[in-house]
């Protein structure tokens, strides 16, 4: 029987008032398994005449009070952790262990961290002088708007979700169209707990569709969205009218920039990582590796040998280590990026093909990793976000011109830098063109950092005190002594 996606409005699942739904896919298999609703302009002003009616209550509350439904959401997505592991494997294609060891712990984490964390936010401050006195107060928004991708789902659909609520906004949120199945039993869980009605309202749909309506709404103060650089220039474009406050956190071309004196084994090991988790797509997967002349036929070797032993398959066994690709969509864009590196000559060391599976897995989406050498930086392969398993090598002779290359791209989300020698990483850090830098390390977080990108890769940053005041209005209030 297929699985029906409805929205979550005013504290209940309501059906679409169109009675329209879209089909959801199982990627790992091809086929559909679900249905979701595709909400009309009619279920978006519902949900946010919901949130407005929701937020006096909500915003009273006091911080302690917030932060312990969130941290009864966080229990509850523990208790139920296995089940929202196999659901997000479902919807995504990802290996299991990869939901069971990423996504949903940081799910749990995302409401634990700022539960918490945000205790101790300045939400009033005061600035004195001879003649005046001034109380600066932080303030919700009222109504904000999360819109969220296919990679991570319930990650990064926590990541916005958690921080608004915490200082006392109530939220539409839309998940990605293709992977709505663990916010809406995010949703559940939100009842079961008691969540207020009206708090936290689901709304799902395409995004130039319901994704649109909730940018262009009036009533709506901030957008924040994670997704891809045109969709993020498109919700800047739309919504000026209302001007709205924005944080995007948009696509990425990530390098790692690999040197000589590095140590070789943990590096070989994490550029696996940094490669591959999630079939490389993960915002901050390295797509370009750059690696010091004098080993990089070391490299290309040893890493070909490591990237051929990735266990790939089924998503549902425990030992699978690389997945589907998401939806057919992507599917078909990897593929297209694989020609062109033929058409520019580029020469694939590894993998290049679609993966045909047996059994229960023969029509689904995967391809192989591929791991290609001999596009120079300029090429479209190392220019555009391909957002899959495809990987390009680049050697370099020069600091300078490992740090040109690197920051040759629109992009600056993140960047992973491979050396032992601290003043050289010292100096290469200083000139990278990225919000996020990893030093001989990869996907290490602290929720309180700084995190987004920079050029076209984003505008604001989440996490720790950015995204609290993101989610927040000042207000000063001067008086004469
Ligand atoms: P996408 O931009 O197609 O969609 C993201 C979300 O925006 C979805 O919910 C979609 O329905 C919605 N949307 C689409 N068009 C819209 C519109 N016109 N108005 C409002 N909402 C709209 O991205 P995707 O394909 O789901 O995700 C992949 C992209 O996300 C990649 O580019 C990846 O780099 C990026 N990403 C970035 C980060 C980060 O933190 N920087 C993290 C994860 C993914």
């Amino acid at each position: 029987m297929l699985e029906i996606i409805n929205n979550f409005i005013n504290g209940k699942f309501v059906k679409p008032r169109s009675n329209q739904y879209l089909d959801l896919f199982d990627p790992a298999t091809g086929s559909v398994y679900g249905k979701v609703a595709d909400s009309s302009i009619y279920d978006i002003n519902q949900a946010v005449d919901s949130a407005k009616k929701a937020f006096p209550l909500w915003s009273e509350k006091t911080i302690e009070e917030r932060g312990s439904y969130l941290k009864k959401i966080a229990n509850e997505i523990q208790v139920q952790s296995n089940i929202l592991a196999e659901y997000e494997s479902r919807d995504t294609g990802k290996p299991i262990s990869i939901a069971r060891k990423i996504d949903i712990p940081r799910a749990i984490e995302n409401f634990k961290f700022f539960a918490s964390y945000s205790e101790n936010f300045d939400f009033t401050s005061y600035i004195e002088n001879d003649s005046s006195f001034n109380t600066i107060l932080r303030q919700p928004l009222g109504v904000v708007g999360c819109i969220s991708p296919w990679n991570l789902p319930l990650y990064l659909f926590s990541w916005k979700i958690a921080p608004a609520l915490i200082v006392g906004n109530t939220v539409i949120a839309k998940p990605s169209e293709i992977t709505p199945f663990t916010a809406s039993k995010l949703a559940e869980i939100c009842i079961e707990i008691g969540l207020p009605n009206g708090v936290l309202n689901i709304v799902n749909g395409t995004g130039k569709d319901s994704g649109d309506m909730i940018v262009k709404n009036k009533d709506i103060k901030a957008i924040s969205f994670t997704g891809g650089t045109a969709t993020g220039k498109l919700i800047y474009q739309n919504s000026f009218q209302s001007l709205k406050k924005l944080s995007l956190e948009m696509g990425g071309k990530n390098p790692a920039i690999i040197f000589e004196d590095c140590d070789y084994d943990l590096m070989l090991k994490t550029i696996l990582r940094s490669s591959f988790t999630n079939q490389g797509q993960i915002c901050l997967c390295s797509s370009r590796i750059i690696i010091e002349n004098s080993i990089f036929e070391k490299f290309k070797m040893d890493f070909c040998e490591v990237v051929s032993q990735l266990k790939i398959g089924d998503p549902n066994e425990l030992d699978t280590e690389f997945g589907a690709i998401s939806s057919k969509k992507q599917f078909d864009k990897i593929n297209y990026f694989i020609d062109i590196v033929n058409k520019e000559n580029g020469k694939i060391l590894l993998g290049g093909k679609p993966i045909k599976l047996s059994g229960r897995c023969k029509d689904g989406w995967f391809i192989e990793p591929t791991v290609v050498e001999g596009l120079d930086n300029t090429s479209r392969v190392n220019q555009e976000e391909i957002f899959g398993p495809l990987v390009t090598l680049q050697s370099f002779k020069t600091e300078k011109e490992a740090i040109q290359i690197a920051n040759d791209t629109d992009y600056g989300l993140s960047a992973t830098i491979w050396t032992n020698n601290i003043e050289r990483s010292e100096r290469v850090v200083a000139d990278i063109e990225a919000g996020i830098i990893w030093v001989n390390c990869w996907m290490v977080r602290d929720l309180r950092t700084p995190f987004g990108g920079m050029k076209n890769s984003g505008l604001g940053r989440e996490g720790g005190d950015n995204v609290l005041r993101f989610f927040t209005e000042q207000k000063n209030i001067c008086s004469v002594k």
